[in-house]
Protein backbone atom coordinates (compact mmCIF):
# COMPACT_ATOMS: atom_id res chain seq x y z
CA UNK A 1 0.00 0.00 0.00
CA UNK A 2 1.09 3.91 -0.91
CA UNK A 3 0.80 6.66 1.54
CA UNK A 4 0.22 9.72 -0.47
CA UNK A 5 -0.05 13.26 1.63
CA UNK A 6 -2.00 15.85 -0.31
CA UNK A 7 -0.31 19.52 0.03
CA UNK A 8 -0.02 22.47 -2.41
CA UNK A 9 -1.75 19.90 -4.69
CA UNK A 10 -5.19 20.19 -4.16
CA UNK A 11 -6.24 18.33 -7.41
CA UNK A 12 -7.00 15.44 -9.16
CA UNK A 13 -5.67 15.39 -12.22
CA UNK A 14 -1.67 15.93 -13.50
CA UNK A 15 0.49 14.82 -10.76
CA UNK A 16 3.26 12.73 -10.63
CA UNK A 17 2.61 10.60 -7.28
CA UNK A 18 -1.20 9.65 -9.06
CA UNK A 19 1.35 8.31 -11.81
CA UNK A 20 3.91 6.63 -9.36
CA UNK A 21 0.86 4.71 -8.05
CA UNK A 22 -0.47 3.75 -10.92
CA UNK A 23 2.68 2.44 -12.33
CA UNK A 24 3.13 0.30 -8.51
CA UNK A 25 -0.23 -1.26 -9.20
CA UNK A 26 -1.55 -1.55 -5.35
CA UNK A 27 -3.68 0.31 -3.55
CA UNK A 28 -3.11 3.79 -1.56
CA UNK A 29 -4.30 5.87 1.16
CA UNK A 30 -5.09 9.14 0.63
CA UNK A 31 -4.66 11.69 3.39
CA UNK A 32 -4.65 15.67 3.70
CA UNK A 33 -2.80 16.11 7.05
CA UNK A 34 -4.13 20.13 8.54
CA UNK A 35 -0.94 21.18 10.72
CA UNK A 36 -2.06 23.20 13.32
CA UNK A 37 1.20 25.26 13.31
CA UNK A 38 0.22 26.38 9.37
CA UNK A 39 -3.09 27.57 10.76
CA UNK A 40 -1.63 29.04 13.83
CA UNK A 41 -2.56 32.81 14.49
CA UNK A 42 -6.55 32.58 13.04
CA UNK A 43 -5.31 32.43 9.89
CA UNK A 44 -8.81 30.37 8.84
CA UNK A 45 -10.76 32.75 9.61
CA UNK A 46 -9.21 35.60 7.48
CA UNK A 47 -9.16 35.71 3.60
CA UNK A 48 -6.40 33.28 2.68
CA UNK A 49 -7.11 30.72 5.09
CA UNK A 50 -10.84 30.51 4.09
CA UNK A 51 -9.21 30.25 0.56
CA UNK A 52 -7.02 27.23 1.37
CA UNK A 53 -10.17 25.52 3.23
CA UNK A 54 -12.20 26.36 0.49
CA UNK A 55 -9.72 24.43 -2.03
CA UNK A 56 -9.49 21.66 0.75
CA UNK A 57 -13.88 20.67 0.78
CA UNK A 58 -13.63 21.10 -3.16
CA UNK A 59 -10.63 18.56 -3.53
CA UNK A 60 -13.08 16.26 -0.63
CA UNK A 61 -15.89 16.61 -3.13
CA UNK A 62 -14.18 16.16 -5.91
CA UNK A 63 -13.20 12.57 -4.24
CA UNK A 64 -16.50 12.03 -3.27
CA UNK A 65 -17.94 12.57 -6.09
CA UNK A 66 -16.12 9.87 -7.82
CA UNK A 67 -16.33 7.61 -4.54
CA UNK A 68 -12.75 7.46 -3.76
CA UNK A 69 -11.77 8.34 -0.03
CA UNK A 70 -9.49 11.22 0.72
CA UNK A 71 -9.44 11.44 4.97
CA UNK A 72 -8.76 15.42 6.32
CA UNK A 73 -6.79 14.52 9.33
CA UNK A 74 -5.61 17.20 12.34
CA UNK A 75 -2.45 17.13 13.84
CA UNK A 76 1.66 17.59 13.86
CA UNK A 77 2.92 15.60 10.29
CA UNK A 78 4.87 13.18 12.11
CA UNK A 79 2.73 12.33 14.89
CA UNK A 80 0.04 11.43 12.36
CA UNK A 81 2.08 9.54 9.86
CA UNK A 82 3.73 7.62 12.73
CA UNK A 83 0.02 6.57 13.67
CA UNK A 84 -0.76 5.42 10.08
CA UNK A 85 2.49 3.54 9.67
CA UNK A 86 1.56 1.45 12.33
CA UNK A 87 -2.15 0.97 11.86
CA UNK A 88 -1.75 0.06 8.00
CA UNK A 89 0.81 -2.06 6.17
CA UNK A 90 2.57 1.14 4.19
CA UNK A 91 5.63 0.43 1.84
CA UNK A 92 5.74 3.81 0.35
CA UNK A 93 5.03 7.33 1.60
CA UNK A 94 4.42 9.92 -1.82
CA UNK A 95 4.33 13.70 -1.48
CA UNK A 96 5.37 16.56 -3.66
CA UNK A 97 7.88 19.02 -2.52
CA UNK A 98 7.29 22.58 -0.61
CA UNK A 99 10.76 24.24 0.42
CA UNK A 100 10.15 26.62 3.23
CA UNK A 101 12.38 26.60 6.06
CA UNK A 102 8.81 25.16 8.28
CA UNK A 103 8.25 22.46 5.18
CA UNK A 104 12.07 21.44 4.84
CA UNK A 105 12.15 20.72 8.93
CA UNK A 106 8.91 18.71 8.85
CA UNK A 107 10.27 16.26 5.84
CA UNK A 108 13.48 15.93 7.08
CA UNK A 109 11.43 14.57 9.91
CA UNK A 110 8.99 12.31 8.10
CA UNK A 111 12.35 11.19 6.12
CA UNK A 112 13.88 10.14 9.38
CA UNK A 113 10.40 8.48 10.73
CA UNK A 114 9.99 6.45 7.48
CA UNK A 115 14.07 4.94 7.65
CA UNK A 116 13.82 4.03 11.31
CA UNK A 117 10.28 2.27 9.98
CA UNK A 118 12.13 1.08 6.77
CA UNK A 119 9.49 2.95 4.94
CA UNK A 120 10.32 4.40 1.14
CA UNK A 121 9.54 8.22 0.82
CA UNK A 122 9.57 9.57 -2.28
CA UNK A 123 9.35 13.06 -2.80
CA UNK A 124 7.94 14.60 -6.31
CA UNK A 125 8.85 18.25 -7.60
CA UNK A 126 5.57 19.38 -9.86
CA UNK A 127 4.98 23.19 -8.50
CA UNK A 128 7.14 24.62 -11.32
CA UNK A 129 7.38 24.67 -15.02
CA UNK A 130 11.00 23.95 -15.06
CA UNK A 131 12.33 21.15 -13.16
CA UNK A 132 14.56 23.18 -10.90
CA UNK A 133 16.87 20.99 -9.60
CA UNK A 134 17.46 19.49 -13.44
CA UNK A 135 17.40 23.53 -14.58
CA UNK A 136 20.40 24.53 -11.92
CA UNK A 137 22.44 20.83 -13.31
CA UNK A 138 21.42 22.17 -17.26
CA UNK A 139 22.60 25.09 -17.50
CA UNK A 140 25.66 24.40 -15.95
CA UNK A 141 26.46 27.36 -13.14
CA UNK A 142 27.91 26.24 -9.68
CA UNK A 143 26.26 30.04 -8.71
CA UNK A 144 22.25 30.19 -8.94
CA UNK A 145 21.09 32.89 -11.35
CA UNK A 146 20.57 36.45 -8.95
CA UNK A 147 18.73 38.27 -11.94
CA UNK A 148 15.82 37.31 -13.45
CA UNK A 149 16.69 38.16 -17.44
CA UNK A 150 19.20 35.92 -17.52
CA UNK A 151 17.25 33.35 -15.66
CA UNK A 152 14.37 33.68 -17.57
CA UNK A 153 16.19 33.51 -21.20
CA UNK A 154 17.51 29.89 -19.74
CA UNK A 155 14.03 29.53 -18.78
CA UNK A 156 12.57 29.70 -21.78
CA UNK A 157 14.67 28.00 -23.91
CA UNK A 158 14.50 24.96 -21.00
CA UNK A 159 10.70 24.99 -21.59
CA UNK A 160 10.99 25.08 -25.52
CA UNK A 161 13.33 22.12 -25.34
CA UNK A 162 12.12 20.26 -22.26
CA UNK A 163 8.83 20.84 -21.25
CA UNK A 164 7.93 17.16 -20.52
CA UNK A 165 4.13 16.24 -21.23
CA UNK A 166 1.48 16.16 -18.47
CA UNK A 167 1.15 13.56 -15.67
CA UNK A 168 -1.93 11.05 -17.63
CA UNK A 169 -2.97 9.02 -14.67
CA UNK A 170 -6.64 9.48 -12.90
CA UNK A 171 -7.84 9.18 -9.41
CA UNK A 172 -10.84 7.19 -11.21
CA UNK A 173 -8.21 4.41 -12.24
CA UNK A 174 -6.56 4.07 -8.60
CA UNK A 175 -7.86 2.00 -5.31
CA UNK A 176 -7.73 4.46 -2.68
CA UNK A 177 -8.57 2.36 1.35
CA UNK A 178 -10.56 3.51 3.99
CA UNK A 179 -8.60 5.03 7.41
CA UNK A 180 -8.42 2.74 10.62
CA UNK A 181 -11.45 3.84 12.19
CA UNK A 182 -10.14 4.71 15.61
CA UNK A 183 -7.20 7.06 13.73
CA UNK A 184 -10.07 9.20 11.88
CA UNK A 185 -11.40 9.77 15.81
CA UNK A 186 -7.78 10.62 17.13
CA UNK A 187 -6.81 13.00 14.30
CA UNK A 188 -10.50 14.50 13.86
CA UNK A 189 -10.25 18.62 13.04
CA UNK A 190 -11.58 20.93 15.54
CA UNK A 191 -15.59 21.60 15.08
CA UNK A 192 -14.93 24.62 14.12
CA UNK A 193 -12.79 23.67 10.87
CA UNK A 194 -15.10 20.43 10.42
CA UNK A 195 -17.95 22.83 9.90
CA UNK A 196 -16.34 24.92 7.73
CA UNK A 197 -15.63 22.56 5.67
CA UNK A 198 -18.81 21.05 5.47
CA UNK A 199 -20.28 24.20 5.10
CA UNK A 200 -18.11 24.46 2.11
CA UNK A 201 -19.01 21.25 0.71
CA UNK A 202 -22.50 21.52 1.21
CA UNK A 203 -22.31 25.25 -0.96
CA UNK A 204 -20.08 24.59 -3.74
CA UNK A 205 -22.13 23.87 -6.89
CA UNK A 206 -22.90 20.58 -8.22
CA UNK A 207 -20.92 20.37 -11.85
CA UNK A 208 -17.44 19.84 -12.21
CA UNK A 209 -15.43 22.17 -10.60
CA UNK A 210 -12.50 21.00 -12.67
CA UNK A 211 -14.75 21.67 -15.83
CA UNK A 212 -15.02 25.46 -14.36
CA UNK A 213 -11.87 26.10 -13.61
CA UNK A 214 -10.70 25.42 -17.22
CA UNK A 215 -13.42 27.46 -18.31
CA UNK A 216 -12.06 30.31 -16.49
CA UNK A 217 -8.65 29.76 -18.11
CA UNK A 218 -9.96 29.27 -21.48
CA UNK A 219 -11.95 32.89 -21.04
CA UNK A 220 -9.16 34.51 -19.54
CA UNK A 221 -6.85 33.29 -22.02
CA UNK A 222 -9.51 33.66 -25.39
CA UNK A 223 -11.02 37.20 -24.61
CA UNK A 224 -7.84 38.53 -22.28
CA UNK A 225 -4.74 37.62 -22.85
CA UNK A 226 -3.99 39.72 -26.24
CA UNK A 227 -4.70 42.87 -24.04
CA UNK A 228 -3.12 41.63 -20.83
CA UNK A 229 0.01 43.86 -21.64
CA UNK A 230 -1.66 46.93 -21.62
CA UNK A 231 -4.72 45.74 -19.12
CA UNK A 232 -2.74 44.04 -16.63
CA UNK A 233 -2.12 47.12 -14.86
CA UNK A 234 -5.18 48.77 -14.82
CA UNK A 235 -6.72 48.54 -11.40
CA UNK A 236 -10.27 49.20 -12.59
CA UNK A 237 -10.11 46.59 -14.96
CA UNK A 238 -9.74 42.69 -14.17
CA UNK A 239 -7.25 42.20 -17.05
CA UNK A 240 -5.68 39.64 -15.26
CA UNK A 241 -6.32 35.66 -14.98
CA UNK A 242 -7.31 35.83 -11.38
CA UNK A 243 -5.68 32.35 -11.62
CA UNK A 244 -2.41 32.80 -8.81
CA UNK A 245 -5.20 31.30 -5.98
CA UNK A 246 -5.58 27.74 -7.76
CA UNK A 247 -1.57 27.97 -8.66
CA UNK A 248 -0.96 28.12 -4.87
CA UNK A 249 -3.30 25.87 -3.97
CA UNK A 250 -2.54 23.95 -6.24
CA UNK A 251 -5.92 22.74 -7.67
CA UNK A 252 -4.79 23.70 -10.96
CA UNK A 253 -1.25 22.52 -12.45
CA UNK A 254 1.35 25.29 -14.11
CA UNK A 255 1.68 22.00 -16.40
CA UNK A 256 -1.84 22.52 -17.50
CA UNK A 257 -1.86 26.24 -17.55
CA UNK A 258 1.20 25.87 -20.20
CA UNK A 259 0.07 23.55 -22.36
CA UNK A 260 -3.65 25.26 -22.74
CA UNK A 261 -1.41 28.88 -23.42
CA UNK A 262 1.20 26.78 -26.18
CA UNK A 263 -2.02 26.00 -27.85
CA UNK A 264 -3.12 29.92 -28.58
CA UNK A 265 -2.39 32.66 -31.06
CA UNK A 266 -0.92 36.18 -30.42
CA UNK A 267 0.83 37.48 -27.62
CA UNK A 268 1.81 34.34 -25.37
CA UNK A 269 5.16 35.78 -24.15
CA UNK A 270 3.80 38.56 -21.99
CA UNK A 271 1.75 36.28 -19.81
CA UNK A 272 4.37 33.48 -20.26
CA UNK A 273 6.81 35.64 -18.48
CA UNK A 274 4.78 36.47 -15.08
CA UNK A 275 4.85 32.58 -14.93
CA UNK A 276 8.40 32.65 -15.32
CA UNK A 277 8.55 34.99 -12.02
CA UNK A 278 6.65 32.80 -10.15
CA UNK A 279 9.43 29.72 -11.14
CA UNK A 280 11.96 32.75 -10.35
CA UNK A 281 10.76 33.06 -6.79
CA UNK A 282 10.38 29.31 -5.75
CA UNK A 283 14.19 28.87 -7.19
CA UNK A 284 15.08 31.80 -5.13
CA UNK A 285 13.17 30.04 -2.14
CA UNK A 286 15.08 26.94 -3.18
CA UNK A 287 19.00 28.30 -3.50
CA UNK A 288 19.12 31.49 -1.47
CA UNK A 289 19.96 30.64 1.84
CA UNK A 290 19.00 33.87 3.02
CA UNK A 291 15.43 33.87 1.09
CA UNK A 292 13.81 33.28 4.27
CA UNK A 293 16.07 35.16 6.59
CA UNK A 294 16.70 38.18 5.07
CA UNK A 295 15.66 40.47 8.31
CA UNK A 296 18.60 38.77 9.94
CA UNK A 297 20.65 39.69 7.14
CA UNK A 298 20.20 43.18 7.14
CA UNK A 299 20.49 45.69 10.20
CA UNK A 300 16.66 47.22 10.26
CA UNK A 301 16.50 48.65 13.58
CA UNK A 302 16.44 52.25 11.98
CA UNK A 303 13.02 51.61 10.92
CA UNK A 304 9.84 51.51 12.95
CA UNK A 305 6.49 50.51 13.04
CA UNK A 306 4.89 52.96 14.47
CA UNK A 307 2.41 54.04 11.38
CA UNK A 308 2.14 50.40 10.65
CA UNK A 309 -1.83 49.91 11.66
CA UNK A 310 -2.88 53.18 10.07
CA UNK A 311 -1.32 51.68 6.62
CA UNK A 312 -3.39 48.21 7.06
CA UNK A 313 -6.28 49.70 8.31
CA UNK A 314 -5.93 52.73 4.64
CA UNK A 315 -6.41 55.55 6.61
CA UNK A 316 -2.88 57.14 5.44
CA UNK A 317 -4.48 59.88 3.49
CA UNK A 318 -2.87 58.87 0.22
CA UNK A 319 -5.76 57.64 -1.71
CA UNK A 320 -4.35 54.89 -3.67
CA UNK A 321 -2.60 53.80 -0.50
CA UNK A 322 -6.28 53.66 1.14
CA UNK A 323 -8.30 51.92 -1.96
CA UNK A 324 -5.65 49.31 -2.61
CA UNK A 325 -6.00 48.42 1.44
CA UNK A 326 -9.51 48.51 2.00
CA UNK A 327 -9.99 46.28 -1.39
CA UNK A 328 -7.52 43.99 0.35
CA UNK A 329 -9.32 44.36 3.48
CA UNK A 330 -12.73 43.58 2.16
CA UNK A 331 -12.08 40.86 -0.59
CA UNK A 332 -8.69 39.33 -0.09
CA UNK A 333 -8.04 40.56 -3.40
CA UNK A 334 -5.44 43.21 -4.67
CA UNK A 335 -3.59 43.94 -8.54
CA UNK A 336 0.01 43.69 -8.68
CA UNK A 337 0.52 46.68 -9.01
CA UNK A 338 -0.77 47.95 -5.94
CA UNK A 339 0.46 45.23 -4.03
CA UNK A 340 4.53 46.58 -4.93
CA UNK A 341 2.70 50.18 -4.02
CA UNK A 342 1.61 49.42 -0.80
CA UNK A 343 4.74 47.22 0.11
CA UNK A 344 6.66 49.88 -0.85
CA UNK A 345 4.98 52.82 0.81
CA UNK A 346 5.08 51.07 4.15
CA UNK A 347 8.68 50.06 4.10
CA UNK A 348 10.24 52.84 2.34
CA UNK A 349 7.60 56.34 3.39
CA UNK A 350 6.34 54.68 6.44
CA UNK A 351 10.09 53.25 6.91
CA UNK A 352 8.41 49.68 8.61
CA UNK A 353 10.43 46.56 8.49
CA UNK A 354 8.88 44.61 5.14
CA UNK A 355 8.28 41.67 7.40
CA UNK A 356 5.48 43.23 8.79
CA UNK A 357 3.65 43.93 5.94
CA UNK A 358 4.39 40.56 4.85
CA UNK A 359 2.73 39.55 7.82
CA UNK A 360 0.03 41.08 7.28
CA UNK A 361 -0.59 39.60 3.26
CA UNK A 362 -0.74 36.99 5.16
CA UNK A 363 -3.57 36.87 6.84
CA UNK A 364 -5.37 38.96 4.45
CA UNK A 365 -4.28 37.77 0.87
CA UNK A 366 -6.49 35.30 -0.97
CA UNK A 367 -4.01 33.93 -3.07
CA UNK A 368 -1.35 33.68 -0.17
CA UNK A 369 0.97 32.72 -1.03
CA UNK A 370 4.68 31.61 1.36
CA UNK A 371 6.84 32.08 -1.24
CA UNK A 372 5.62 34.67 -3.49
CA UNK A 373 4.71 36.93 -0.99
CA UNK A 374 8.21 36.83 0.82
CA UNK A 375 9.39 37.41 -3.19
CA UNK A 376 6.89 40.67 -3.08
CA UNK A 377 8.06 41.94 0.04
CA UNK A 378 11.46 41.67 -0.21
CA UNK A 379 11.61 42.87 -3.71
CA UNK A 380 9.93 45.87 -2.61
CA UNK A 381 12.07 46.45 0.11
CA UNK A 382 14.89 46.42 -2.01
CA UNK A 383 16.10 43.25 -0.17
CA UNK A 384 16.82 39.72 -1.66
CA UNK A 385 18.39 38.62 -5.03
CA UNK A 386 16.89 40.70 -7.84
CA UNK A 387 15.04 43.38 -5.60
CA UNK A 388 13.84 46.55 -6.90
CA UNK A 389 16.90 49.34 -6.58
CA UNK A 390 16.86 51.21 -3.06
CA UNK A 391 16.86 54.70 -4.38
CA UNK A 392 13.62 53.64 -6.43
CA UNK A 393 10.57 54.31 -4.27
CA UNK A 394 7.49 55.03 -6.43
CA UNK A 395 5.82 57.32 -6.00
CA UNK A 396 2.22 56.61 -5.25
CA UNK A 397 0.47 60.02 -6.83
CA UNK A 398 2.42 58.97 -10.09
CA UNK A 399 1.51 55.43 -10.07
CA UNK A 400 -2.70 56.22 -9.50
CA UNK A 401 -2.94 58.90 -11.98
CA UNK A 402 -1.15 56.64 -14.74
CA UNK A 403 -2.95 53.40 -13.54
CA UNK A 404 -6.39 55.00 -13.03
CA UNK A 405 -6.23 58.29 -14.92
CA UNK A 406 -10.51 58.72 -14.64
CA UNK A 407 -10.25 57.47 -10.99
CA UNK A 408 -12.74 54.37 -11.45
CA UNK A 409 -10.91 52.54 -9.20
CA UNK A 410 -10.49 54.77 -6.44
CA UNK A 411 -14.17 55.76 -6.36
CA UNK A 412 -15.24 52.29 -6.37
CA UNK A 413 -13.26 52.10 -2.77
CA UNK A 414 -13.41 55.47 -1.92
CA UNK A 415 -16.55 56.59 -2.10
CA UNK A 416 -16.29 59.61 0.08
CA UNK A 417 -13.77 60.87 -2.63
CA UNK A 418 -16.15 60.28 -5.26
CA UNK A 419 -17.39 63.96 -5.42
CA UNK A 420 -13.71 65.18 -6.36
CA UNK A 421 -12.29 65.97 -9.86
CA UNK A 422 -10.30 63.49 -11.53
CA UNK A 423 -7.17 65.78 -11.40
CA UNK A 424 -7.82 65.97 -7.56
CA UNK A 425 -8.74 62.75 -6.39
CA UNK A 426 -5.74 60.98 -6.55
CA UNK A 427 -3.75 63.78 -4.94
CA UNK A 428 -2.62 62.88 -1.47
CA UNK A 429 -4.68 64.77 1.03
CA UNK A 430 -4.03 67.52 3.79
CA UNK A 431 -3.81 65.58 6.85
CA UNK A 432 -2.11 62.85 5.14
CA UNK A 433 0.36 60.99 7.48
CA UNK A 434 3.61 61.27 5.64
CA UNK A 435 5.34 63.97 3.38
CA UNK A 436 5.78 61.79 0.14
CA UNK A 437 8.95 64.01 -0.76
CA UNK A 438 10.75 64.16 2.60
CA UNK A 439 10.10 60.56 2.84
CA UNK A 440 11.21 59.19 0.27
CA UNK A 441 14.13 61.13 0.26
CA UNK A 442 14.58 60.08 4.10
CA UNK A 443 13.93 56.17 2.86
CA UNK A 444 16.98 56.26 -0.19
CA UNK A 445 19.25 57.57 2.70
CA UNK A 446 18.23 54.60 5.70
CA UNK A 447 17.79 51.74 2.64
CA UNK A 448 21.34 52.92 1.42
CA UNK A 449 22.94 52.29 5.24
CA UNK A 450 20.86 49.32 5.67
CA UNK A 451 22.21 47.62 2.57
CA UNK A 452 25.39 47.76 3.63
CA UNK A 453 24.84 46.09 7.15
CA UNK A 454 24.69 42.87 5.54
P1 LIG B 1 -1.59 37.19 -13.69
O1 LIG B 1 -1.12 38.57 -13.96
O2 LIG B 1 -2.67 36.63 -14.52
O3 LIG B 1 -0.26 36.26 -13.77
C1 LIG B 1 -0.36 34.82 -13.87
C2 LIG B 1 0.45 34.17 -12.78
O4 LIG B 1 1.81 34.55 -12.87
C3 LIG B 1 0.03 34.56 -11.37
O5 LIG B 1 -1.11 33.83 -10.94
C4 LIG B 1 1.30 34.24 -10.58
O6 LIG B 1 1.41 32.86 -10.31
C5 LIG B 1 2.39 34.63 -11.57
N1 LIG B 1 2.79 36.02 -11.29
C6 LIG B 1 2.23 37.15 -11.76
N2 LIG B 1 2.88 38.24 -11.28
C7 LIG B 1 3.83 37.78 -10.47
C8 LIG B 1 4.84 38.40 -9.67
N3 LIG B 1 5.00 39.73 -9.60
N4 LIG B 1 5.66 37.60 -8.95
C9 LIG B 1 5.55 36.26 -8.99
N5 LIG B 1 4.62 35.61 -9.73
C10 LIG B 1 3.78 36.35 -10.46
N6 LIG B 1 1.34 36.23 -5.61
C11 LIG B 1 0.75 35.17 -5.05
O7 LIG B 1 0.29 34.28 -5.78
N7 LIG B 1 0.65 35.06 -3.69
C12 LIG B 1 1.11 36.02 -2.85
O8 LIG B 1 1.03 35.88 -1.64
C13 LIG B 1 1.70 37.17 -3.43
N8 LIG B 1 2.12 38.20 -2.66
C14 LIG B 1 2.69 39.30 -3.24
C15 LIG B 1 3.14 40.34 -2.41
C16 LIG B 1 3.73 41.47 -2.98
C17 LIG B 1 4.23 42.57 -2.08
C18 LIG B 1 3.86 41.56 -4.37
C19 LIG B 1 4.48 42.77 -5.00
C20 LIG B 1 3.42 40.54 -5.20
C21 LIG B 1 2.83 39.39 -4.65
N9 LIG B 1 2.36 38.33 -5.46
C22 LIG B 1 1.80 37.24 -4.86
C23 LIG B 1 2.59 38.34 -6.92
C24 LIG B 1 1.43 38.87 -7.77
O9 LIG B 1 0.93 40.05 -7.24
C25 LIG B 1 0.27 37.87 -7.94
O10 LIG B 1 0.78 36.62 -8.33
C26 LIG B 1 -0.73 38.32 -9.00
O11 LIG B 1 -1.25 39.59 -8.70
C27 LIG B 1 -1.85 37.30 -9.09
O12 LIG B 1 -2.84 37.71 -9.99
P2 LIG B 1 -3.21 36.88 -11.28
O13 LIG B 1 -3.30 35.43 -10.98
O14 LIG B 1 -4.40 37.53 -11.88
O15 LIG B 1 -1.89 37.12 -12.13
Amino acid sequence: MILFIHRKDLRIHNLPALDAIRSAQCSSLHVLILDPFLLRNERNLEHSGVNFLQHVARLQKQYSRLGKQLHIMYGEPAVVVNQLLLKHPIQEILYHADYTPYALKRDLELQKLADSLKVKLTSYDEATLADLQDFVDWSGRTEPYKVFTPFYRRWRTYINERFRPSYSATLEELETVELAPDLLESFLPPEEINKQLEDMRNSLEADDEYGVLMHTLDHFLSERLNGYSISHDQYAKEGTSRISHHLNAGSLSVRTIYEQLMSMDGDTETWLRQLAWRDFYIYQARLDPNFFRYENVFDQSELSTEHFQVWAEGCTGVPIIDAAMRQLNQTGWMPNRLRMITAMFLTKNLGCPFIYGERYFRLKLSDYDNVLNRGGWLWSSSLGFDASPYFRVMNPVTQSQTHDPDGTYLRRWMPELAHLSNKEIHLARPEAIVDLKSSRALAIETYGRILKTK
